[in-house]
């Protein structure tokens, strides 16, 4: 039977929906309208369309946003100093650095990353927001999971109580949906490149979840009958041509719910960051009363 498709679109739009009607209530509470600056060095193409989605979505939910665009031989230094002028800023409630970094910058991108005020961090990555997710008092958590556990949510899938399975072990995907799920109380498995027989254990997952980076990596001979598969890998394997981390066609034969590549995961975390705009946004209106 052919899986249920979780097309990102359809929750994507309700997770802005919610963040413009937080925005609004924020702006007519306070007066303040909530604010996000991307920084973006370099002129990475890809990055560089990223960025300009970003500002369309804030366009459209009354979230105030601002470009700082730095050259490609941006020192460290002069980054570092954008950062704290955006921290000091009363306009700007979240903070974003466009990744990947220009070569020149990349070797300091934790130092760059953790410069970010933990209250304006919205891509969740700052050390505090990492420790505050592991001990379940998160506020501004990394977007791309975010964003999957919440599609699970609307979705209505359960959580509580499922056997869930990552694959990867990043700090912007598998560890924190690791901790995301384990809140919602699944039991979960994080696997990774010296994991041994990933197959066995990957059969086992009702929720699956890819962040590899590898075209075709789940095929479907390691995916239980019904089980969730989540897609985050994005690969372009051709000019116009990106594809996920599963092997979408036969996976979806065996899978009872499925995100596709282009159409799924991506649309989420876009949404979360205007979600994590406007709570970022909250939480410093309510810290200055
Ligand atoms: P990383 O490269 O940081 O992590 C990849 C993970 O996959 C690592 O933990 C690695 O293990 C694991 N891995 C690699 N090979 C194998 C293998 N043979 N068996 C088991 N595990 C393996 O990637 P990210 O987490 O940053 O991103 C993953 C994918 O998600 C990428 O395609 C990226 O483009 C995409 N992505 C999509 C987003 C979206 O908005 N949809 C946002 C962020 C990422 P080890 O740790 O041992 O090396």
């Amino acid at each position: 039977m052919a899986a249920r498709i979780l097309y990102g679109k359809d929750f994507a739009a309700k997770i802005k929906e919610d963040a413009r009607l937080e925005a609004e209530k924020i702006l007519k509470a306070t007066g303040v309208m909530p604010g996000l600056a991307v920084v973006i060095a370099g002129h990475d193409p890809a990055s560089e369309v990223y960025v300009r989605n970003k500002h369309k979505a804030c366009g459209e939910l009354g979230i105030f946003s601002l470009a700082v665009e730095l050259p490609e031989t941006a020192t460290k230094e002069e980054l570092l100093a954008r950062i704290d002028d955006l921290n000091r800023d009363d306009r700007i409630h979240g903070i974003l650095v466009q990744l990947p970094l220009p070569k020149g910058l990349a070797a300091a991108e934790s130092e760059i990353l953790n410069r970010i005020d933990p209250v304006k961090d919205v891509d969740g990555f700052h050390p505090v927001n990492v420790g505050r997710l592991s001990v379940g008092e998160a506020s501004l958590v990394p977007c791309t999971p975010a964003g999957c556990v919440r599609m699970l949510e609307l979705a209505e899938i359960p959580i509580d109580g499922a056997r869930a399975v990552i694959i990867g072990r990043s700090n912007i995907v598998g560890k924190p949906m690791m901790n995301l799920l384990l809140q919602r109380n699944a039991t979960v498995t994080v696997c990774h490149s010296h994991t041994k027989d990933l197959a066995a254990i990957t059969r086992e997952a009702d929720i699956l979840v890819a962040a590899v980076g590898k075209p075709g990596f789940v095929t479907a001979d390691m995916v239980k009958p019904g089980a969730t598969v989540i897609d985050v890998g994005i690969n372009r394997i051709a000019p116009k041509k990106l594809v996920g981390d599963v092997d979408f066609e036969a996976v979806s034969e065996v899978a009872g719910a499925i995100t596709p590549v282009p159409g799924g995961v991506g649309l989420l975390t876009i949404a979360m960051l205007m979600q994590n705009t406007v709570t970022a946004a909250r939480l410093q209106a309510g810290a200055k009363k």
